[in-house]
């Protein structure tokens, strides 16, 4: 009975060894997966670094790369040229509006459709900033120091400023 009791001991230790290493395996195994992983990010960064510093040399003296890279420059440039256009494109459509009635094209700043003649809304321009008045009439005249208001309002101004 002991010596069964005895090898069972052995067997069961056995049995807990081989689950630790093989747990250990498992920890090791995910570890070097993910250095692996990091060391490829690494290595792609690079890669594009150095089409950085390749580009920017041919674009200072084109016959400075050899013509396999030539081509790819070249793709470069022609989908740069591309980004500009779009970039444009966008400009432009950012200034247009539709009728809110008949759906006619117009322009950003029409308060009236000239198709229809439906009343607008205002589009407040998202790039230029509207200058305000600093002196507190609130006019949207002035120049941003009191004084400088050239606007009759309510704030008491400068000399120049509002009559009020
Ligand atoms: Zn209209």
């Amino acid at each position: 009975m002991s010596d069964f009791l005895d090898n069972l001991g052995k067997v069961v230790n056995e049995t807990a060894k081989k689950a630790i290493k093989a747990s250990g395996d498992v920890v090791e195994l995910t570890k070097t997966s993910l250095n692996i992983k990091f060391d490829e990010v690494k290595r792609e960064s690079f890669f594009k670094e150095i089409g950085g510093i390749v580009y920017r040399g041919y674009r200072i003296s084109p016959e400075s790369v050899s013509d396999e890279i030539l081509d790819f420059c070249r793709c470069i440039d022609e989908i740069e040229n591309s980004i500009s256009a779009q970039r444009a494109k966008a400009a432009e459509i950012k200034k247009k509006k539709f009728c809110v009635n008949c759906g006619k094209e117009l322009c950003k700043t029409f308060l009236f459709c000239y198709s229809c003649g439906a009343s607008q809304p205002e589009i407040p321009d998202e790039d230029e900033e509207e200058e305000i008045c600093e002196c507190g009439c609130g006019c949207e005249f002035g120049l941003g120091n009191e004084g400088d208001c050239k606007e009759p309002g309510p704030c008491g101004g400068g000399e120049d400023s509002c009559n009020f």
